[in-house]
């Protein structure tokens, strides 16, 4: 092996390493105003933390809610995803919305109007919301520079090729640039299911975004 191999493959190494994504699987979970949490839990309720979430300062809470649908079944344990927001938005699967009567619009975060209606029942309270459920829209976080180290922008519509003996290819996968946004694909359970992915897993930007 000649001596100036090495570094070359050193750098492809790492410019190999620095375009993985870790694809991580969101379960069914919600996100809640303080208000709604009050109403659910009771007057002067706080989020408490299970264990923090690779997001910096986002944690899944002890906190769990049952979620009814127009069908009248239910999801008994529903975790809430703290800090609270200015919204409370559930998400679903597909599945999961098949399974309690809704056809769940598929939605970024936080862009919630005109979608599913859905019943949220706490330990002190309950909530009929009029909208609120989605299927959330597969998505990657990250902050400005990794933005500009993987070419893209915020609001981009991109493909990833995960890696493994399942590989596929995600297109339709939305960019979200945040301050503090570590680099991070997330999608749903039946995305991963169909996908064959384990719970950690790995993907690259491709060319395709197209949806
Ligand atoms: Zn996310």
């Amino acid at each position: 092996m000649s001596d100036d191999l090495s570094p070359r493959i050193e750098l492809a190494v790492r410019d190999v390493v620095s375009r993985l994504i870790p694809v991580n699987v969101s379960a069914r979970h919600l996100h809640i105003t303080q208000e709604h949490l009050e109403i659910l839990f009771g007057r002067g309720t706080q989020l408490t933390k299970l264990r923090a979430l690779m997001q910096p300062g986002e944690f899944a809470a002890n906190e769990t809610v049952a979620v009814v649908g127009p069908n009248k079944r239910v999801f008994e344990t529903v975790r809430i995803l703290g800090p609270t927001r200015s919204r409370t938005q559930v998400e679903l699967s597909f599945n999961d919305g098949r399974y309690i009567g809704l056809d769940l619009p598929a939605r970024l975060s936080g862009n919630i109007a005109g979608s599913s209606p859905i019943t949220l029942i706490g330990p002190k309270g309950v909530l009929q919301l009029e909208e609120g459920a989605i299927r959330a829209l597969r998505h990657i976080h990250m902050n400005a520079g990794d933005a500009a180290r993987l070419g893209v922008q915020n609001g981009a519509i991109v493909g990833v090729k995960t890696v493994g003996p399942m590989s596929v290819t995600f297109n339709g996968v939305l960019i979200r640039v945040g301050t503090k946004a570590l680099v991070e694909m997330h999608v749903d359970t039946d995305e991963a299911n169909a996908a064959g992915l384990p719970p950690h897993s790995l993907g690259f930007l491709t060319e395709g975004g197209s949806r």
